[in-house]
């Protein structure tokens, strides 16, 4: 950290580049006062554990006899991260839990299909309705599609003017008069059941049984309780890094001052102030399930300098890689003067404007 001599040595080299000239040192000259910007940040790794039941369709004995076994989740050891950022997952088997059991909703993976009620096939008419005459009385006009002649019967309606589309009809064996589709015989044979009056069942495939989804078709399931243990970070911060419109500059060119602390018991610098330490103190008191920590305080001594010659300015200077970098600022007075000067301006363009309308009026 540099003296206050030095501080107001290099502030001086500073002003006289802006055409301010003063010898700090003298008495009255300048006014030092010095700050330290904060930057405390605390990752820990915390840990949870506990226990849950599994069942899982299918025999999984042997992928599961390759994770380790506990006997309490509480007391199983493991080793905190070497980096508490880290996140990490356990998956244990509590010892002799592991066993099979039987889907007692199957018979060894499969169930009698219930689309076609365990057939393997499914009804289907043997004939369908002739699509050229809708399976109605047009099939033939002299028997309707029966057989029986008319005899008797009035005409029917084109019985007179026989048509060359029309084809003999097998039913009443009169030629010209019936659907060239049916033949008069108002229905077609089924295509889909070749006049079988069934066919294979779609959603069995002709087996009768389907898949138990639930047991995947083991007809068994693998039962365990499993322990678990996760550890993942949690972070925290404080941070007091000065007014806004410096931190660019303290950030990348300060040579900051770091302190890092890995284990609960490790203590904050000596020369840290008491009011810093009360706001950092209770981000170290350990977090239950806490397993690692890694806190890092930085620190930026910044010396503010107001210097009488040029009062409306501040200085400030701070250590930095290669000396002592000084910056300034108008002073925040300042700013809400000109800011109000603005403004002022503003109002007079607005009364000007209102003015000249009314003249031109
Ligand atoms: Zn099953
Ligand atoms: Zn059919
Ligand atoms: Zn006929
Ligand atoms: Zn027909
Ligand atoms: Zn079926």
């Amino acid at each position: 950290m540099p003296s206050d001599t030095e501080i107001l040595e290099a502030v001086e080299v500073y002003a006289r580049r802006r055409g301010v000239s003063a010898r700090l040192a003298d008495p009255g000259a300048a006014a030092l006062t010095w700050q330290f910007l904060l930057d405390f940040r605390i990752v820990r790794s915390v840990e949870e554990r506990g226990e849950r039941p599994m069942r899982e369709p299918g025999s999984r004995r042997e992928e599961l006899a390759g994770r380790p076994t506990y006997t309490s989740i509480e007391s199983y050891r493991v080793a905190p991260p070497d980096d508490p950022e880290r996140h990490d997952a356990w998956r244990l088997v509590r010892r002799g839990s592991l066993g099979e059991e039987r889907c007692e909703k199957c018979k060894g993976g499969t169930n009698s299909c219930g689309a076609c009620g365990g057939r393997g096939v499914r009804d289907c008419p043997r004939f369908v309705d002739c699509p050229v005459c809708q399976g109605g009385p047009d099939a033939c006009w002299e028997c309707e599609g029966t057989g029986r002649r008319r005899a008797g019967r009035p005409a029917h309606p084109y019985a007179a003017a026989p048509s060359a589309h029309r084809v003999l009809c097998t039913r009443c064996r009169t030629s010209q008069v019936a659907c060239p589709k049916c033949g008069g015989r108002r229905q077609l044979d089924c295509t889909t059941c070749k006049k079988t009056g069934s066919v294979q069942c779609g959603t069995c495939e002709g087996t009768k049984r389907v898949i138990h989804q639930e047991c995947e078709g083991t007809g068994r399931f693998t039962v365990w309780t499993e322990g678990y243990i996760n550890q993942s970070p949690r972070r925290e911060k404080e941070r007091r890094l000065g007014r806004l419109d410096l931190r660019r500059t303290t950030g990348n060119a300060g040579r900051w001052h770091e302190t890092v602390l890995r284990g609960a018991a490790d203590e904050l610098p000596d020369d840290l102030d008491e009011a810093d330490r009360t706001l950092i103190d209770p981000l170290l008191a350990p977090r239950k399930d806490e397993v690692a920590r890694r806190a890092t305080l930085r620190r930026l001594p910044l010396a503010h300098v107001r210097v009488h010659a040029d009062p409306h300015r501040d200085y400030y200077a701070f250590p930095s890689h290669t000396g002592i970098e000084v910056t300034s600022r108008p002073t925040k007075e300042r700013v809400r003067n000109v800011a109000a000067i603005a403004a002022a301006s503003l109002v007079l363009v607005a009364l000007f404007a209102a003015l000249g309308m009314a003249v031109l009026r």
